[in-house]
Order: structure tokens, then C-alpha cells, then sequence
């Protein structure tokens, strides 16, 4: 396995806001997740920014609780993905 098949860490990091919200293609999402599979410190990052997404979501369990402001800077981060569940 050569380093060219890794992504670059600071690639992958890069695009982790993006993997998050569904913005990459399949093809570049299946690389960071085999990316993150084979890199521990990735792997940390991403699931920091999932912890986080989380407890955003806890603290605001309905949409009209947060403000504009958070939302916007939420927006980013703020996906449904595998490990969100959809509770209301
Ligand atoms: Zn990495």
C-alpha cells in the first residue's frame, strides 16, 4: 500500500466538515472513511466533531430554541449522518 492510496491528513481533515454534511461525492466520502478507518488521529477529529454535533443537538432538542446565530455556525457541522438518530 503506497502513501499515495492515504489522503493527505490535513486533506482529509480539511474535508471533514463537507463529509459530514453529505457534500462530497461518493467517491470522495468512501476516501475519507477509509482514510479515517487507517488513521487514528482522523478518526479522533472526526468523532470529536460528532460528539460535538451531538451535544448541540441535545442542548437545542428543537429547532426554534436555537438561535440564528448558533444555527449558522451549527450549519456546517449540523447533518444527519449514521450515528445521528432522527429523535425528536
Ligand atoms: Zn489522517
Amino acid at each position: 500500500m503506497s502513501e499515495q492510496e492515504m489522503h493527505d491528513c490535513s486533506d482529509v481533515l480539511e474535508q471533514l466538515y463537507a463529509f459530514h454534511d453529505h457534500e462530497l461525492s461518493d467517491e470522495e466520502a468512501d476516501h475519507i472513511r477509509e482514510h479515517l478507518m487507517a488513521c487514528e488521529p482522523c478518526l479522533d477529529s472526526f468523532q470529536v466533531e460528532e460528539a460535538l454535533r451531538l451535544l448541540i443537538r441535545k442542548s437545542c432538542d428543537s429547532e426554534a430554541v436555537a438561535s440564528a446565530n448558533l444555527r449558522v455556525r451549527v450549519q456546517t457541522t449540523f447533518t444527519q449522518t449514521v450515528v445521528v438518530t432522527d429523535a425528536d
